[in-house]
């Protein structure tokens, strides 16, 4: 097989898979490669995959098999969470795929396409393990000023309707001095924001009793540092959120004042069929905590609706939640059966047309939640660091309570934290100026 020059990536899914295909950029990068952004250009291709949707999967699965028809030797390799699900059955399916790489092998990718280009086969790596020491120094990031950082990989709650406990494998923390030496060596090239990443951050450090260093000890750790600006987290399980990681949230002035704190439904018996193991009472007994140590804290949920059995009563407890907490920041889906997970033991029995009706129903509140949000940030002065201009010329970015905002400016002001006196809105986005 022809030495391949040229590579492209797609990425689908979470964040955990943006910083998977950073890490896996920056070893083609380092083996000579050049990127391209057109996949006709790429003599490897890569699509790095999500497995949490059936139609996130059925989107990569037609897009590589069209590949095939028009195959002009390029190098097609699937990675990420479809790929550690369907394993070997991948090849099957898509016989013009020629490596499979799981999550767990991702540093693994240059010896894989060697050995494809050296023997011509298909190649196969999905190890089962997560390997702890990997060397995530290699990353090629695509922002300038904000930056993803791994803390902890996979999951130990099943969920009864997820697959990452089985895509990801079981929960295993990076060393924090791993992780400290990366967010120091971020800061001093200039990035601005760290967002620490895990399917359960709040789990840091509980599968390494020896080192003595929790979720919350960790955040200390990384406030240290110097220059470091802003630090946010994502995501959080509401069983493992501390006091004392609200208490961190209150004291380190790098932290950021937004938890994502999904609760996935609002009627106890779906969250007990959902395998969440905390009740709404427990929820909301976390959430008022939070809310008394930190008083300007912003929330961010995940809600799923349409579960197995899901009746319209248990629905209203969702929409019944989301107005007493006022979530700032939602995700809201309709459910979908995932092949290997415990929730398909139970018939899909929800039709698509009441969970659409549902979801659009808890959409329509989200924003008549987050238009009133909007109103009482009017006249106030909020950190912004400033990300690009947009199309029509003006500065974008985000406050610490993730909300966009838009404002006039130089662009001498990109990378840098500015406050700015908010004035108006337009849509979803704040419109504000620069206190001089
Ligand atoms: S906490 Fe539940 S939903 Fe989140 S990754 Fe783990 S199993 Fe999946």
């Amino acid at each position: 097989m022809k030495k391949p020059k040229t590579f492209f990536v797609r990425t689908y899914g979470c964040q955990m898979n943006e910083l998977d295909s950073e890490i896996m950029v920056g070893q083609l990068l380092k083996r000579g490669l050049k990127r391209v952004y057109d996949e006709r250009d790429g003599d490897v291709l890569l699509f790095n995959t999500c497995s949490i949707r059936d139609l996130a999967e059925r989107k990569v699965m037609g897009k590589i098999g069209q590949l095939g028809r028009s195959k002009k030797k390029q190098i097609i390799g699937v990675t990420g969470c479809m790929a550690m699900a369907k394993k070997e059955t991948l090849f099957r399916k898509l016989p013009n795929v020629d490596f499979v790489i799981g999550t767990n092998n991702i540093t693994d990718l240059n010896a894989v396409l060697d050995d494809v280009i050296n023997t011509g086969k298909q190649q196969l790596r999905t190890d089962d393990q997560f390997e702890e020491n990997l060397n995530y120094l290699v990353a090629k990031r695509d922002d300038p000023y904000k930056a993803h950082v791994s803390i902890i990989r996979g999951c130990d709650k099943f969920c009864t309707y997820c697959v990452v406990p089985y895509t990801r494998g079981q929960e295993v923390s990076r060393p924090p001095e791993d992780i400290e030496k990366e967010v120091r060596l971020l800061v001093d090239q200039g990035y601005k924001e760290i967002t620490l990443l895990g399917q359960n951050v709040n789990s840091y450090g509980k599968d390494k009793p020896e080192w003595k260093e929790l979720f919350h000890d960790l955040l200390y750790r990384l406030d240290h540092i110097e220059g470091v600006e802003r630090i946010r987290f994502m995501t959080s399980h509401p069983i493992d959120i501390t006091r004392e990681l609200m208490e961190a949230i209150r004291d380190l002035p790098s932290l950021c004042e937004f938890v994502h704190f999904p609760i996935q439904a609002g009627s106890n018996r779906i969250l007990k069929k959902m395998h969440r193991i905390y009740t709404k009472e427990q929820y909301f007994e976390k959430v008022a905590l939070l809310k008394e140590i930190v008083p300007n804290v912003s929330l961010g949920t995940d809600i799923i609706v349409g579960f197995p059995t899901e009746t319209e009563e248990e629905f209203e407890e969702t929409l019944e939640v989301f107005r007493e907490i006022r979530y700032s920041v939602a995700f809201l889906y309709t459910y979908s059966p995932r092949k290997g997970t415990p929730a398909m033991r139970w018939k899909d029995d929800i039709p698509e047309e009441v969970k659409e009706e549902r979801l659009q129903r808890l959409i329509a509140l989200h924003e008549s939640i987050t238009a009133e949000e909007r109103q009482t940030f009017l006249g106030k002065e909020m950190e912004v660091l400033v990300e690009r201009k947009n199309r029509d010329g003006q500065l974008k970015g985000r406050t610490r309570c993730w909300k966009k905002v838009i404002f006039p400016g130089d662009e001498t002001l990109i990378g840098t934290l500015q406050n700015v006196q908010l004035h108006s809105y337009n849509h979803q986005t704040l419109i504000g100026t620069v206190v001089p």
